[in-house]
């Protein structure tokens, strides 16, 4: 069965083209937005590179689709990773106009995200047609679990009434970095406290307690928590009321400036890619330093924050763009938590781990690497729900 799936991010646009059930890759792409460049990667490992130009979002998604689907007619369903599904979507559900309707509606609360899920959607319905299942699968769905002292925010009562209440975001890449932990551990997840690190373009923590999601960093929307590429994460909202009143900021501005001005970028002025901030770092540059050294004492911050809750910890996971490839940023984090017995194994560390265990044989925690496999884990859904659908 021949399964497409698309995954915007904040930074890059993913799709990938499965067959299942061997789960053989035939190519996947990415549009790294913020360099403009197209990456198609073939599974004879041919690379080819292309560059976005003048094209737009649905533009560049169709110029894609139309060069790499030589038989658009094989594909048996598509599925979508979609940012906000509020309390409505605990489960992936099937595409149709009133969950476009959703989506749409939702789009308030993932402005950079929601409206390019949406997007996609809508290149795939005029590319493949109507006939075609597509299903959603939902980012905030995994956290349905937070016990209500972590996802209701201490404002007054009528605020969660209104819906306003942490959902939490990256659900899918921290439900299989915590089925994946297990397997790697060869433990009973029933059994295990984690502490999982998305750290991508956008970054979050969750804690995992006996395969329940017990807090995370993301919130209300996908602006809370960890320091990211364009975003702050937490402020004093004091801050904002500030701007609003004395520097007559708009709302339009305030969510510009949050969403696009802010984390890496808005601190080092360089740039929101980690890369760059490290190595302008090293030549010297200060905004570069302190825009890193924030990253960091943010992302010390909230892991010790998650500890408590957890009563200890079996592992800490860092997966996504920079936890899955810094060994500088899993060497400072790991080392700040050498008092309770974590030992990085600095060598294999390193040694671009993948799926791998990095603590010393005597460390008191685990540290894993793990790649996540956000596309793999829609395209087997997705398998898995056509499959029952035809029998
Ligand atoms: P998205 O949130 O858009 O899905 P990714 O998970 O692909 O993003 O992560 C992208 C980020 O990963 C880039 O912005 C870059 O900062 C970071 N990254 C990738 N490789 C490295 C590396 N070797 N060192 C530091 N950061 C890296």
């Amino acid at each position: 069965m021949k399964i497409l799936v698309l995954n915007a991010g904040s930074s890059t646009q993913k799709s990938s083209l499965y067959n299942f059930p061997q789960r053989q890759l035939l190519w996947n792409s990415m549009v790294d937005w913020t360099s403009g460049e197209i990456t198609v990667k073939l599974a004879n490992g041919i690379e080819l590179k292309q560059t976005v130009g003048s094209r737009s979002r649905s533009e560049t998604l169709s110029h894609i689709l139309s060069s790499t689907m030589e038989k658009p007619d094989e594909i048996e369903v598509i599925g979508h990773r979609i940012v906000h599904g509020g309390r409505k979507y605990s489960e992936p559900i099937a595409i149709t106009e009133e969950v476009k309707r959703e989506i749409a509606k939702l789009s308030s609360l993932a402005p950079i995200h929601n409206p390019a899920n949406l997007e996609g959607i809508e290149v795939t319905e005029n590319f493949f047609g109507k006939k075609v299942p597509q299903y959603a699968f939902f980012d905030t769905a995994f956290f349905h679990s937070l016990p209500d002292e972590a996802s209701i925010y201490p404002g007054p009562y009528a605020w969660q009434e209104k819906g306003i209440r942490r959902y939490g975001f990256h659900g899918i890449s921290h439900e299989y970095c915590m089925q994946r932990s297990a397997d790697i551990l060869n433990r009973n997840l029933n059994t295990l406290r984690l502490i999982i690190c998305h750290l991508g373009n956008g970054c979050s923590i969750s804690a995992i307690l006996n395969g329940r999601c017990i807090d995370t960093t993301m919130g209300f929307t996908p602006l809370d928590g960890l320091m990211m590429g364009t975003r702050p994460g937490s402020l004093d909202p004091g801050i904002l009321i500030y701007l609003l009143r004395q520097e007559n900021y708009t709302s339009e501005q305030l969510e510009h400036e949050l969403n696009y001005e802010s984390g890496l970028k808005g601190i080092s002025g360089i740039s929101s890619d980690l890369r760059q901030i490290i190595s302008a770092n090293k030549q010297g540059n200060l905004r570069a330093k302190l825009a890193f050294d924030i990253y960091i004492h943010r992302l010390r911050s909230f892991i010790g924050a998650m500890l408590a809750g957890l009563g200890g910890l079996d592992a800490l996971v860092f997966t996504a763009g920079v936890g899955e490839n810094s060994s500088i940023v899993r060497s400072l984090i790991c080392d700040s938590f050498k008092f309770l017995g974590l030992e990085l194994d600095h060598r294999l560390n390193e040694n671009h781990p993948v799926d791998q265990d990095i603590a010393t044989t005597t460390s008191s925690i685990r540290v894993l690497v793990i790649k996540t496999e956000e596309d793999l884990v829609i395209a087997k859904y997705c398998y898995d729900i056509q499959t029952r659908a035809l029998h």
